[in-house]
């Protein structure tokens, strides 16, 4: 077994659709970024390269890669699960906290937690989404961003008999 903590945080900006955990949120503003600003998947895919000790997103989907320029968070999430696998592991459970001031996140939470399962293969109740605001303090409490914590288990596919 092996542990992995990912954190990631977008800027809520006007004119952008909001996605976060693989779904589209309605909302007045949406995360922006390279790809789909998708702080959730972010987190999560980074905390899973921790874990497999493969680095980190910008080392493995690098910003000025047209390939994945505006990559879908669930893409991503599901292109880095593969590389983990062909590392010989494979995703065990995901914890994943977002701090957001709005919009409510929690009536989304299945959605989000389809969209993470399917993306990684992994059963809808080894994942955990919790959604807190930041109590009104900050950038992140005055509405202008989103924030993601994960953290991962992975475990190695075919463990040595030794
Ligand atoms: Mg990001």
């Amino acid at each position: 077994m092996r542990v992995g903590f990912g954190y990631d945080i977008h800027r809520l900006v006007e004119g952008q659709p909001l996605w976060l955990g693989g779904i589209e949120i309605p909302h007045d503003r949406g995360l922006l970024g390279h790809s789909d600003g998708d702080a959730a998947a972010h987190s999560v895919a980074d905390a899973l390269l921790g874990a497999a000790g493969l680095g980190d997103i910008g080392v493995n989907f690098p910003n000025d890669d047209p390939r994945y320029r505006g990559v879908s968070g669930v893409n991503l999430l599901a292109e880095t699960a593969a590389r983990i696998r062909a590392r010989g592991f494979r995703p065990v459970q995901v914890d994943l906290t977002l701090v957001a001031e709005g919009p409510k996140l929690a009536p989304h939470r299945e959605a989000m937690i389809t969209a993470i399962s399917g993306a990684l293969g992994l059963a809808r109740d080894a994942i955990a989404i919790k959604a807190r605001t930041n109590e009104g303090l900050d950038a992140i409490g005055r509405g202008e961003a989103i924030a993601a914590y994960a953290v991962v288990l992975i475990e190695r596919r075919n463990p040595p008999s030794e």
